[in-house]
């Protein structure tokens, strides 16, 4: 059976650790050119180390997501390195967890810019070269927090949930170019980012879950891989919640 994504050019950013890792790991394994990035180098380093005993297609790329010139440069290189860029995943993504009351304003600015402005730069430029392709699959990484709400994240879902509306707009915007766009809502994955609550507050969780455990970040790849191959040819626009059964 031909691999599910023989042939294509897939850049994901957030790729050294965690579900962009996963992610990155499993479309190389199915035939993907994996473009990745990360900011800290030693996670980067062993990431693409550990891509490149799947495929000689591989480059990762330190460039931080919030910067605009910077994604550009990183873009315009997998273009000129691969030939094309068929799927974007924008996954890398931060929490800086507060309640309303005390929540800094630098605490509120780091998380829009980590999370949705970096989308933004992203979707921007590769959706130029994915219009003169008149071809190309966008998946955003949300949370089901975006979609419900969650007390102590306020700027974190708010960052998601406009994640969403991104996702919708560009999905109308882009579509009569074949250029899909759509939304994964993760509930709770065991990554780094969920490793420093407390073992009381993941029992809870797990409790509330009706497929009893938490996500792994192979569950939430599998979606992308779905949602990036030529399976979901009709689907644009769409969240496709991951998460066990809980809707929080
Ligand atoms: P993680 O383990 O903390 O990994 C985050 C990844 O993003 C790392 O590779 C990190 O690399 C990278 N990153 C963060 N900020 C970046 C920036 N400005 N520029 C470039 N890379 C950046 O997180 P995760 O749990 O895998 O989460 C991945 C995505 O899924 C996030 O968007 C998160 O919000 C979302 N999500 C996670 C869960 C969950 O339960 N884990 C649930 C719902 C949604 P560096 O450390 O080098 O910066």
């Amino acid at each position: 059976m031909e691999k599910m994504l023989a042939g294509k050019v897939a850049l994901v950013t957030g790729g050294s650790r965690g579900i962009g890792k996963a992610i990155a790991m499993l479309f190389a394994s199915q035939g993907a050119a994996v473009a990745f990035t990360y900011q800290s180098e030693q996670a980067g380093k062993q990431t693409e180390a550990e891509l490149k005993q799947v495929t000689d297609k591989v480059k990762g790329y330190q460039a931080d997501a919030t910067q605009y010139e910077v994604a550009k440069d990183v873009v315009d290189d997998v273009v000129k390195t691969f030939g094309r860029i068929d799927v974007l995943v924008n996954n890398a993504g931060i929490t800086r967890d507060g309640l309303l009351m005390r929540m800094t304003a630098q605490q509120w600015d780091d998380v829009m810019t980590g999370n949705l402005k970096s989308v933004f730069n992203y979707c921007q430029v590769c959706s130029t070269y994915m219009m003169r392709q008149r071809s190309g699959s966008i998946i955003n990484m949300s949370s089901v927090v975006g979609v419900h709400g969650n007390a102590g994240q306020c700027n974190y879902a708010a960052s998601k949930a406009g994640i969403i509306g991104l996702t919708q707009s560009l999905a109308k915007e882009l579509g009569t170019r074949g250029i899909r766009a759509n939304a994964i809502a993760p509930g709770f994955i065991q990554t780094d980012m969920t490793q420093a609550l407390s073992d009381d507050v993941k029992d809870k969780w797990i409790n509330e879950i009706p497929l009893r455990r938490a996500g792994e970040p192979q569950d939430i790849a599998q979606v992308a891989l779905f949602l990036a191959s030529d399976m979901s040819a009709y689907m644009t626009g769409q969240v496709l919640q991951v998460d066990g059964g809980k809707c929080i």
